[in-house]
């Protein structure tokens, strides 16, 4: 006993000064990434009604028509951080051509959480359709996320003939070519699965338009998906159908298996125009629907 009493002492003593040694040579142990969390936010800007379902869903009933849900997300970061996905529409034109009930600009659906414009910090752009881009100008002074092939295809070389432009205003196409020469604010995204913002990755698949985009955003609750007009209604996901309108509607269906993975919860993925969005997540209300 008395042995094994000093051998213990001994090691005790050869130990000692090693530790102290070791604690002073090796680097710290490499502490676990923490990723930043993000509050996400659908924001309703109005409603477009009597919508055909069949323009939304591949093969839907083509009497069906719904009210459609016209709105846009905020991604609420820490360290002020606030972050658009898509931004709506403002330009008195598109009043003409479409009948939209409950309008609020976009600008000023943000005030309900209390952000003026200037508190952009980000815009990202999942596609160049006239509903989801043309708001940009309210918020200048924020960076501008695209996809490269999205910009290349629409804005910067729009004029080559045979291209599919439908849904893309030249006013909006005007506002993100001149981004590139404001304050160094173009952010181009060159592909899939690029965590270009700390816990808001970049998918690419879809193809809505000729490059359309998502995104997983990290929240306190696990990964949110906003998927866009990559998927615009929860009919989409439940009947496996793919959106009616894509380039690409084998990539549309794989692109909406994968948000299936990439989502913590099914109920996580966030479809483009949905007016049960705001039904699933009713709380704050008034337009707001909090992704939680
Ligand atoms: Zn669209």
């Amino acid at each position: 006993m008395k042995m094994i009493r000093r051998l213990l002492a001994l090691t005790l003593l050869i130990l000692a000064p090693a530790a102290g040694m070791s604690a002073g040579q090796n680097p710290a142990p490499a502490q676990p990434e923490v990723k930043p969390v993000y509050e996400v936010y659908a924001i309703s800007y109005g409603v477009l009604p009597d919508f055909p379902v069949s323009q939304l869903v591949a093969g839907a009933d083509k009497s069906r028509k719904m009210d459609i849900q016209m709105m846009f997300w905020l991604l609420k970061g820490p360290g002020g951080r606030n972050i658009l996905v898509d931004c709506g529409f403002h330009r008195e034109k598109f009043f003409k051509d479409w009948k939209v009930k409950d309008y609020i600009k976009p600008s000023d659906a943000l005030k309900k959480l209390g952000l003026k414009p200037s508190d952009i910090t980000d815009v990202i752009i999942t596609h160049m359709h006239w509903d989801h881009a043309d708001g940009l100008d309210l918020f200048p002074t924020a960076k501008v996320w695209i996809q490269k092939d999205e910009y290349d295809y629409y804005i910067n070389d729009p004029d080559t003939p045979g291209k599919n432009r439908s849904g893309v205003d030249p006013e909006d196409v005007a506002v993100v070519a001149a981004t590139k020469n404001h304050h160094k604010q173009l952010k181009i995204v060159d592909g899939d699965n690029k965590e270009l913002i700390r816990g808001v990755v970049f998918y690419t698949g879809g193809r809505h338009t000729y490059a359309s985009q998502y995104v997983g955003v990290n929240t306190k609750a696990g990964t949110v998906v906003v998927a866009s007009d990559n998927l615009y209604l929860y009919e989409n996901l439940d009947k496996h159908a793919p959106i009616a309108a894509t380039f690409d509607a084998a990539s549309n269906l794989k692109a909406q298996e994968r948000m299936k993975q990439i989502a913590s919860n099914p109920r996580f993925i966030v479809p483009g125009h949905d007016p049960d969005v705001f039904v699933r997540f009713p709380k704050p209300g008034n337009g707001i629907a909090k992704i939680e």
